[in-house]
């Protein structure tokens, strides 16, 4: 970007005609309209989210990353840091994003720690696992049944890492796929709740910015709700339902029925909840795993276990333990926390009879459909380099303010204060 001059909006979106919506940051800029997403945008836009930064989370020190990707809006609690992927301002949602950043940082304000959650989920995990049976041979009614539990966690390649992170490779262990779509399914639900929370007590102001993009996704959603794609109380559904409703876009009478109490999420904390949520959906986080389960596609599917004798020689983690401690880094507080948010929750014994559904995991179930929702409605038009450039270059200018005395040699007297602002440009 040497040869640009960046002040002479030089880097406005390539081509495409994009609507720009930006209605409220327009009143923030005292009415001036936004055309373009020119390079002064993307500075105005940065400022507006350090402000809103500094009012929510003041005391942290937030690293703000805008990822070329179509992945939406997440943060990291554990790292502080927030990530706002560029698809979005891409096609012109100016407001959304901002949206988008208010709730992340509320998160990192608000929320457990994703390692928290993830240990929460896993203890969850396997205590539903641990009352689902699988028979050994489906054709014979008197075989042994195996504990799903010991099949699953005996993985010695499951860790945090390998759960966590997108870029991980899954095929290489053997449960992976399962693991990694239960527990993002389970923690899916959790984070509707804690959606719900954080969105409703943020301040007003800040508000308007996620209402937007809510009413937005809702009227979309909305289609397909009359239309009855949700009638049938997956996980998946029920957590829609959960959000909308809680939101106030909608009375659900299956939500209605069964969690009700939006004050009860309001005033509580992510502890004092967690336990009430899974104990209440208890049954429809066991239905997805135990028809998931079945359609294991990675690796080993159930119906490739040849000798389940292999389960319980040598790689075989004792009871989970290794794994719950290193999703929680050894963290003990994560690890108590984690049990006792599952400690009272218990299941009936259940077996897996139909071994011959040969649908995968990754099938529009659980969180997954509602990504892949989401992730198609935010697909990037275009990988707008200079775009992006100019957002990296505004990420490092750093503005200081510095007082000086100017004094004249000849005459003390005259000595004068000024105060200005230094801009610094940090190109490393
Ligand atoms: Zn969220």
């Amino acid at each position: 970007m040497a040869d640009k001059d960046i002040s002479a909006n030089e880097f406005s979106l390539p081509s495409e005609e994009v609507e720009i919506k930006a209605e409220l940051m327009e009143a923030w800029l005292n009415g001036k309209k936004i055309e373009f997403l020119t390079p002064k945008t993307m500075f105005d836009v940065q400022t507006i989210l350090r402000h809103y930064k500094d009012i929510i989370v003041p005391e942290k020190d937030v690293k703000i990353s805008y990822p070329e990707d179509n992945e939406g809006a997440r943060c990291s609690v554990d790292k502080n840091e927030v990530f706002i992927s560029t698809a979005h301002l891409q096609e012109g949602y100016v407001d959304e994003t901002i949206g988008h950043m208010i709730h992340e940082l509320n998160h990192l304000k608000m929320s457990d720690s994703e390692r928290q959650t993830w240990a929460t989920c896993y203890s969850m995990l396997e205590t539903v696992l641990d009352s689902i049976f699988v028979p050994e041979d489906k054709d014979n009614p008197e075989c042994d049944y195996l504990c799903l539990k010991d099949i699953v966690l005996s993985d010695p390649a499951i860790c945090f890492e390998s759960l966590y992170s997108p870029s991980c490779e899954v095929e290489e262990m053997k449960y992976g796929n399962f693991l990694r779509q239960a527990l993002r399914d389970i923690a899916f639900l959790l984070n509707a709740v804690e959606d719900v929370r954080i969105d409703t007590l943020c301040q007003p102001n800040l508000k308007r910015y996620i209402d937007k993009g809510d009413s937005r996704i809702f009227s979309q959603w909305k289609e397909k709700y009359d239309a009855g794609e949700y009638s049938q109380n997956t996980l998946m559904d029920i957590c829609f339902k959960l959000l909308f409703h809680h939101k106030g876009y909608l009375k659900d009478p299956f939500i209605n029925d069964n969690f009700c109490d939006t004050n009860y999420i309001l005033s509580s904390s992510p502890s004092e909840y967690t336990p009430v949520v899974l104990e209440t959906f208890k049954e429809d986080i066991k239905n997805i795993l135990s028809i998931c389960g079945v359609g294991v596609k990675s690796g080993g599917s159930f119906l490739s276990l040849t000798n389940p004798c292999d389960l319980y020689m040598g790689n075989h983690s004792e009871d989970g333990e290794k794994i719950l401690s290193d999703i929680a880094d050894g963290d003990s507080n994560i690890m108590g926390r984690a049990k006792s948010d599952v400690g009272e929750i218990t299941f009936a014994e259940s077996a897996i009879r139909d071994f011959s559904n040969e649908k995968g995991f990754t099938d529009n179930r659980g969180g997954y459909a509602f990504r892949q929702a989401q992730e198609q409605h935010s697909k990037p038009k275009i990988v707008a380099k200079d775009v992006m450039a100019v957002i990296h270059s505004f990420q490092r200018i750093k503005v200081y303010e510095t007082t000086e005395q100017l004094s004249d040699s000849w005459n003390e007297d005259s000595a004068s204060q000024v105060d200005y602002s230094v801009v610094v440009y940090d190109a490393l």
